[in-house]
């Protein structure tokens, strides 16, 4: 049977089969921490699913009630139906979790399924998921992304500078645990990456007046960009961070965001300067373009947040999209264990477009030793 032909029968009715769902705990390679949390292992949740011959494969970052939360509330409600029409499952899935709470571990169990949806009607199809998405550019400038609070000067220096002799033209640092520390932590990150951008993240650890202070001092150090300078829902704080913050310096939040919802209040509130979301968390491929949607409608710019594999995509068809975080953490998982990940190249990714879908898989095997 020809592609045209296997294609058409597919379009003509796929009622999804089966949702399997496993989760896998990775310790992480040192301890890490940043502004406000420590950690030591991180969960992935993934979810396979079957139809008309096809599977498709989706994952998120999360507690393993997510897992649950998939296998007792998602599956019944999206099982035997027609599995191409990813917004209508979408919804069936939104839908069910209206009592149990849609943002938090619900809306990144319905990003696992619903990314796992579009990986499926894309390889039923036998394109990739960007040509199918609509590809607005070939690739996406990522950032590196770690500089953990809980590293010693020397690693940090090393991994931002490893990152910045590799081309990429921005790199992210950890702010905010011990605010003394701060400015002898950013001038070593300074020194180590000569004339890239330097960004800092401090996971809503300051105060908002302790905020404005520090993004002087760090202007001085030219930081450009200030991640939850304070806590990401007081949306007036960065608003006053925005409007009384130093020129040159970007005002960035959004990774809790689960919903449009959440996109649209702190794109009304002026709040951010560069929108971050996050699709693991914002349920999906689907949240994730309504996000770009919003931000092509507020003329705010997008930047991703974590989970490169699966943002690569959807960066490459979000007009918005600025850059793509490439997050020590998920780098490294992702490449363990995903085959057909992309690594970055000169600072930036770009699609295999030779693989249809997501363009990945879980080495399950490999995964095996991780599952919880
Ligand atoms: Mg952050």
């Amino acid at each position: 049977m020809g592609a045209v032909e296997l294609a058409r029968q597919r379009l003509s009715g796929a009622p999804l089969e089966a949702l399997a769902v496993a989760a896998y705990r990775i310790p992480t390679d040192t301890p890490e921490s940043d502004g406000t949390l420590e950690w030591s292992a991180t969960t992935l949740v993934t979810a396979q699913v079957r139809a008309g011959g096809a599977s498709g494969f989706g994952y998120t970052y999360a507690s393993r009630a997510a897992a649950m939360v998939i296998a007792d509330t998602l599956a019944p409600a999206i099982e035997g139906r027609e599995a191409l029409d990813t917004a209508a499952r979408w919804l069936d899935m939104v839908r069910a979790v209206r009592n149990i709470g849609r943002p938090g571990i619900a809306s990144m169990a319905i990003a696992a399924v619903d990314t796992a949806l579009w990986d499926l009607k894309a390889k039923a199809l036998g394109v990739p998921l960007v040509l199918l998405l609509g590809a607005f550019r070939d690739a996406i400038p990522v950032y590196g992304s770690g500089g953990f609070t809980s590293y010693l000067r020397e690693r940090l220096s090393e991994q931002l500078g490893a990152w910045a002799d590799e081309g990429m033209r921005s790199v992210k640092m950890k702010v905010g645990r011990a605010p003394q520390d701060d400015p002898a932590r950013v001038r070593a990150a300074r020194r180590a990456i000569g004339d890239c951008q330097l960004f800092v993240d401090a996971n809503g650890a300051y105060t908002r007046k302790q905020a404005l202070a520090e993004a002087a001092a760090f202007a001085e150090l030219g930081v450009t960009w200030f991640e939850e300078p304070v806590s990401s829902d007081d949306l007036e704080g960065l608003r006053l961070l925005r409007d009384q913050g130093p020129a040159g310096m970007a005002i960035a939040a959004g990774e809790y965001g689960h919903d449009g919802y959440y996109f649209r209040r702190m794109l009304e509130a002026g709040a951010v300067d560069v929108l971050q979301a996050d699709a693991t968390r914002c349920a999906g491929v689907t949240g994730f373009m309504e996000a770009a949607a919003l931000c092509a409608a507020y003329g705010v710019p997008l930047s991703s947040h974590c989970a490169p594999s699966l943002h690569l995509p959807l960066m490459c068809a979000a007009r918005p999209a600025v850059h793509l975080e490439y997050f020590h953490d998920h780098v490294r998982i992702e490449q363990m264990l995903f085959d057909g990940f992309v690594p970055a190249r000169s600072g930036q990714m770009a699609p295999d477009r030779s693989r249809p879908g997501l363009g990945i898989e879980l080495k399950a095997k490999d995964a095996e030793r991780f599952r919880c």
